[in-house]
């Protein structure tokens, strides 16, 4: 059997490409630094242009046809430019994946993932342990007719107890934004491929460094481009990444005009042209180089963001005036084992602390001179903000409950700062409203 010719270079945008790139035998950062220049970029440039046009013109009308109709090329940018391709082969590299696909945000990226693939009637499992906002977004799908079933997804057996004949897909985040819960990920993987389920997951919080979805089995993996990649607080972006695990041709809902060619590509084609084309939600060429020189340093930060983590994790499970730490690099931590084996010794920079009750959050809070006060993670700076109060304000006592957010509940993303200003920072402030 013939397979269509693979068109070259970082032009395309849903490119099948083979597991292991050529530089593959090189390290996760030598790749990244080296792979703009190593594209031939004119003038001997080593970043990819930024691209502002909103068109793109051809010479020949049959050409510009012949993109329209499924050709590498560009057309408009809502479909993406040669800068937000080169983000995309980026982050297709970091996941040791297929294919990316690029967003405005990491919500545009997951709205296009449930709207572009799930159907009225459809049955979705989720983590009941996942980001505030994307808990909400799944109540909005239900509203369209979607049926969730919200399970504990550390435990592979209730993922398998909620599958039903509808069942379409299963959607986890390596590590549980804010409660560093982890998912049973391999056996969730292992499972969703022995009943061809759909496998998304949310890598946003260990990010690819960590390990790439591909480790877990994943269909497709989402990451907020925000958080950890981009990592300077300046630039918002989500990537939806195919692994090329999953099999399409036995998913009932890809269109017709989408089952061409290799059936490993069906679905984020059709998550393209249904998230970028038909709903508009697409990232900037300015914005892509942005997260593209971020991403440049995320090994160096990652590591700077989990030694600085795991410091100060261990000094605050043992302050008196905290009840509880929830963070993966704590032998307490229920799935400690887990992460370590699979996250080679690393841990991310989230952590959950939750304070005794008669602590007053606010004014603990307001004690702190080096963190910031303030929503968002994966960030240079540390950030601190009460999760009850802000981020799951919305969704009621009871859904925070079930979800294991209580009102002393501190999310905190460790930054690169120095490791004794960060712990000096929160052991005065905790001091002061012990005394
Ligand atoms: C922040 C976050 C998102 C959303 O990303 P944005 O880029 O802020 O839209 C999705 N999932 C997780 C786990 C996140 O932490």
């Amino acid at each position: 059997m013939s397979r269509p010719a693979r068109p070259q270079g970082p032009r395309l945008s849903i490119s099948i490409r083979p597991h292991r790139l050529p530089m593959s035998d090189q390290g996760f950062t030598t790749r990244l630094v080296h792979a703009d220049h190593r594209a031939q970029l004119e003038h001997g440039a080593i970043h990819q242009p930024i691209h502002p046009s909103t068109e793109y013109a051809y010479t020949d009308a049959r050409e510009l046809a012949a993109v329209f109709q499924g050709k590498a090329g560009y057309t408009y940018a809502r479909q993406g430019t040669p800068t937000t391709a080169s983000l995309e082969a980026k982050v297709t590299d970091m996941e040791h994946a297929q294919a990316t696909v690029a967003f405005a945000t990491g919500m545009a990226a997951l709205n296009a993932i449930f709207f572009a693939l799930l159907r009225q009637g459809d049955h979705l499992i989720a983590s009941k342990y996942i980001f505030g906002n994307t808990n909400s977004l799944l109540m909005t799908l239900e509203n369209f007719g979607v049926e969730l079933s919200l399970v504990d997804a550390t435990d592979a057996a209730q993922v398998e107890a909620a599958i039903r004949p509808d069942t379409r897909m299963v959607f986890v985040e390596t590590i549980a934004n804010p409660g560093t819960q982890i998912a049973d990920l391999k056996a969730i993987g292992e499972l969703c491929r022995a009943r061809r389920l759909v496998y998304v997951v949310d890598s946003t919080l260990s990010s690819p460094y960590l390990a790439p979805g591909r480790d877990f089995g994943a269909s497709l993996v989402v990451n907020s481009l925000s958080k950890h990649i981009g990592g300077h607080g300046n630039a918002l972006g989500g990537a939806v990444t195919q692994t090329g695990l999953y099999d399409w041709s036995g998913f009932p809902h890809i269109y017709e005009q989408y089952r061409k060619g290799d059936p490993r590509g069906w679905g984020l084609l059709q998550i393209k042209k249904k998230g970028l084309r038909d709903m508009g939600g697409t990232l900037s060429s300015d914005v892509a180089h942005r997260i593209a020189a971020g991403a440049e340093t995320m090994a160096l930060r990652m590591d700077r963001i989990c030694a600085n983590a795991l410091a100060l994790a261990r000094f605050l499970e043992t302050h008196p005036q905290v009840s509880r730490v929830h963070y993966p690099g704590l032998a307490s931590h229920p799935q400690h084992a887990r992460a370590t084996q699979w996250f080679g010794g690393r841990y991310g920079g989230l952590l959950g602390v939750e304070l005794h009750d008669h602590v007053d959050v606010f004014d603990c809070l307001n004690r702190l001179r080096v963190a910031a006060l303030a929503t968002h993670l994966g960030d240079n700076r540390t950030l601190v903000l009460p999760a009850a109060h802000t981020i799951y304000y919305e969704m009621g006592p009871e859904r925070r409950a079930l979800m294991g957010i209580p009102d002393g509940f501190l999310r905190i993303s460790v930054g690169i700062e120095d490791e004794a200003d960060l712990i000096g920072d929160f052991a005065r402030a905790l001091d002061a409203v012990g005394a």
